[in-house]
This record gives C-alpha cells, structure tokens and sequence, in this order.
C-alpha cells in the first residue's frame, strides 16, 4: 500500500535563501524546496503539502506556531499516514517537545526535519534530511508505522524530540540526546531500537492548551537579590524552570531560599534542571541542594529545558490544581524523563 505522507513546511534555514538587499537568509515558499529536491517525485510514498503562509525562522516561533502544527496534523491525522515537519533549528527541540505533549497517544510518526544548509547550496544536508526524514515517516514493520511518536531526524540519527537539544550551530549533526539512546542509527540503512520506541495506550487526542506564564531562570555565581524577587514573585508568573548547577544544586544564601519558598507558597511551580546536558537531578545529594528538597522544588530528574518548559506550560494549560502539576511534572508522560529512586 502507497504511504501517504504529509509534509509541513513551517520555514528554517533548509527553505531559505540571501536577502540579496541585506545578504541575510529569509525563509522562501515551499515550491523552492521543491525544485531542489526532484527526489521527492520519485518516492513511492503519496506527498501532501501543507505550508505555512509566512515561513518562519524558527527563532520567531510562538506557541500559536506550535498550535498551528497540532491543529494540522488533528485535521489531517486521517488522511495520512505520517507527517513530516519541516522546521528551523534554532527551536526545533522547542518544537518537537511541544508537539509530543499536545499529542497523546500517536500511533503514527511525527518526524521534525530541517538544515544547517539552505537547500540550495551545493553542500547542502537539507536534502538527505528531508529524504530521510519521509523514509522514516513511512516506514512500517508488521503492518503499524514503526514510529508513533514525535522525533527529530537529523544526519546520523532519529531522536525523541523531547530528549533532543541543538548543540551545535556548525556541524551537520546538529542535535544530540544526551539522556536518550537514538531511536534510530542513519547509515545505509536506517537501524531502528525497536525495543524504546513508544507506543500509544488508548486513543489518540489533541490537547493544545498552553499557559505562557512560565519562564527559565539559570541559577549563576553573583546573582542578585532583586533580580531573584522580581522574577519570583513580581512578574504574575506560574511556573519557573530553575537551570541549577551539577545535580540540582544552588546557591545556599539566606535570601534565594527565602524568595523561593515565599513563591511557592504562592503557588509558582518550581522545576530544577541541570545546566548539565547529560546525567540529572537528585536534590539532596549534596547540602547544596537539600533545601530545594525540603521547601518543595520539584526535581526535574533528567528533562532538558526545552522538554521542561514545555510541560510546564501544557500542565498549566491545563485544569489542574498546582499539586497535580507538581505531580504530573515528576511523571514520565511522553518518554521525556527518567524516573530515579533517589532521594
Ligand atoms: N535560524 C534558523 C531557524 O531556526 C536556523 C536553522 O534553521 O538552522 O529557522
């Protein structure tokens, strides 16, 4: 049976082009990316097209972007067998992270794509990636697509979107999951970890509520009193991701775990991330981290940021007492975290 795949093209570096007047890249319409990869003709896979009016860099990206995504694939689920984005780099692991909350219970592949290299150079990886990506799509094994979940196709690997960070603004192999074994090594042949992928549990639903009162807060040496209140507790916010040092750990000084727990008196959800890329958070393991424990921080275990700040917010979006998101926040909902029995 023909696989019928949609492609979404939102915008990123693989549609765009020089501004000839400013000499910097802005994103072109889809037929661009067409006329430069004719391969896509002679896929045995049925292509839909669905572009966003304005391409985007994706370092525009707002979480309505994320909605127009969610909304597209709950119209198109049907129709198509899997769905590939087309997406900037910048904020593709923002993205994917966003997408794999809004989305539950997939049963087909959701495979996020993009370049370092416009489309149109010589050097370009945006055609292999794309190539790649709408092979993955349509993969299937038994009869099922093999993957049903949100991912990141780039280079040498297929990764969880919400393990994945960008890491590097040079190479080809752009991304990494530090806390996530690839979901599939890319060679010659596509090797896939059967065994990690997931699989849906019930039926597939769309949930694309998002509350944006949340913000990121990296914890560093001097950091000041006043700038701590105003983002704890003058700034209406709901949720914070706190980026700690190491294990979770941060600054001991009256005052910071003063403002901390006056906030979460407040209600703010608190939710500590290494600045680490790889390894996670165990509050208590040193002295340095006990009283986050202890004035009730939320151990983020082993979430990247951007997974992080997208759950917050999707938890938020939804109508959940504060004790639920807490919860839920410690809760392996997509495959985005590790639980450890630690402390
Ligand atoms: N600024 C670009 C974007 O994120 C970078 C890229 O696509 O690689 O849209």
């Amino acid at each position: 049976m023909t696989q019928r795949i949609l492609l979404i093209y939102t915008g990123g570096t693989i549609g765009m082009m020089e501004d000839p007047r400013s000499g910097s890249l802005v994103p072109l319409d889809f037929d661009h990316i067409l006329e430069h990869v004719p391969e896509l003709n002679r896929f045995r896979v049925q292509l839909g097209v669905h572009a966003f009016a304005e391409p985007m860099d994706s370092s525009d990206a707002e979480v309505a972007h994320w909605q127009e995504i969610a909304g597209i694939i709950r119209d198109q689920y049907t129709a198509y067998d899997g769905f590939v984005v087309l997406h900037g780099t910048d904020t593709m692991a923002y993205s994917a992270s966003a997408l794999s909350f809004m989305l539950s219970n997939l049963a087909k592949p959701i495979v996020f794509t993009g370049s370092q290299v416009p489309i149109g150079r010589i050097r370009t990886d945006g055609k292999e990636n794309l190539i790649t990506a709408v092979e993955i799509a349509a993969a299937r094994r038994d009869g099922s697509p093999v993957v049903q979940e949100v991912c990141i196709c780039f280079q040498a690997h297929l990764f969880r979107g919400n393990r994945t960070m960008k890491y590097s603004t040079e190479e080809f192999d752009a991304f990494r999951s530090p806390n996530c074994p690839p979901l599939a090594d890319i060679g010659i042949h596509i090797f896939y970890m059967h065994d990690g992928l997931i699989r849906p549990a019930g039926p597939f639903t769309v949930d694309s509520r998002m509350d944006t009162r949340v913000g990121i807060l990296k914890v560093f040496p001097g950091m000041q009193e006043d700038m701590l209140r105003a983002v704890l507790l003058d700034s209406g916010l709901k949720g914070i991701i706190l980026e700690t040092y190491g294990s979770g750990n941060a600054p001991r000084i009256p005052w910071f775990i003063r403002l901390l727990e006056e906030a979460l008196r407040n209600g703010l959800v608190v939710v500590n991330v290494s600045q680490c890329a790889e390894g996670f958070v165990e509050q208590g393991r040193y002295k340095t981290s006990q009283d986050l424990a202890r004035i009730g921080v939320t151990g983020g275990a082993d979430m990247t940021t951007e997974a992080a700040l997208a759950k917050l917010m999707h938890l938020l979006g939804q109508e959940l007492t504060i004790e639920e998101v807490r919860r839920q926040m410690v809760a392996d909902l997509r495959g985005e975290l590790r639980t450890f029995s630690s402390r």
